[in-house]
């Protein structure tokens, strides 16, 4: 019989060879998974959790210390318990929430790392802002001194097949590294897509279920 501490061993190793070319940075998003999974993860050398609901990841940041980084939706009300614990945010989409994010940031005397999420079809159910207003949102959120803003972020529409989502995607990435060289860059890929997503310039990629196995609820 396998452990589940040998089953994830098994996975992350297989995903683990597979990237290791690319040198990215590897998120393992832990959502929905209990905390005894994280621990086990944290054992086997993985430093980096991805959590999309603030409660889940304040609790398990709290119980196994690492790099937390939050990819759900953002809600004005839950910004400053998110800045509690999560050092990273890969889902920024507008500019009251930027504001908010720095003046919390400020008073913590802390600098929040950052992602801007981009959207390639403009559905506003799955977050993101087409590219000029990504653009216009960068440029406002390069002046906070309290946010570091690390690059952009893309999740592909379900209806795009992956390569031509991730070719558009590093399309605007390019323009977007010309403008903002010191944000470069790209958080793009999950379990179905990280290996195209890292051919198309991903540096950080966000995988869960490739890793933890299929997700019981959503
Ligand atoms: C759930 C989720 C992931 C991980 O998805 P898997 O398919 O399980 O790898 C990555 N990014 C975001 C934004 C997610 O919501």
């Amino acid at each position: 019989m396998t452990t589940r501490s040998e089953e994830l061993a098994a996975n992350l190793r297989s995903v683990q060879d597979e990237i290791a070319s690319f040198h990215p940075k590897l998120i393992v998003v832990t959502k929905t998974y209990p905390i005894s999974d994280v621990e086990i993860l944290k054992d086997l050398g993985v430093t980096d959790f991805g959590e999309n609901r603030s409660d889940e990841g304040l609790k398990k940041s709290e119980q196994v210390t690492g790099n937390w980084h939050y990819q759900g939706e953002i809600q004005s009300k839950k910004i400053k318990e998110i800045l509690s614990w999560a050092t990273c945010i890969h889902s920024l989409d507008n500019l009251t929430h930027a504001e908010k994010i720095a003046r919390t940031a400020g008073e913590n005397a802390v600098k929040q790392d950052l992602f801007l999420q981009l959207s390639l079809d403009g559905n506003p159910e799955r977050g993101g802002l087409v590219e000029s207003e990504l653009f216009t949102l960068a440029e406002k959120v390069a002046d906070l001194s309290a946010i570091n803003l690390l690059g952009i972020m893309s999740v592909p529409p379900v209806d795009l097949e992956p390569a031509a989502a991730f070719a558009v995607t590093s399309q605007v990435h390019q323009r977007f590294i010309k403008l903002f060289p010191g944000s470069p860059y790209l958080s793009a890929g999950m379990s179905g897509d990280y290996l195209i997503a890292l051919e198309h310039g991903a540096t950080h990629i966000r995988v869960g279920s490739k890793i933890l196995g299929a997700r019981r609820y959503d």
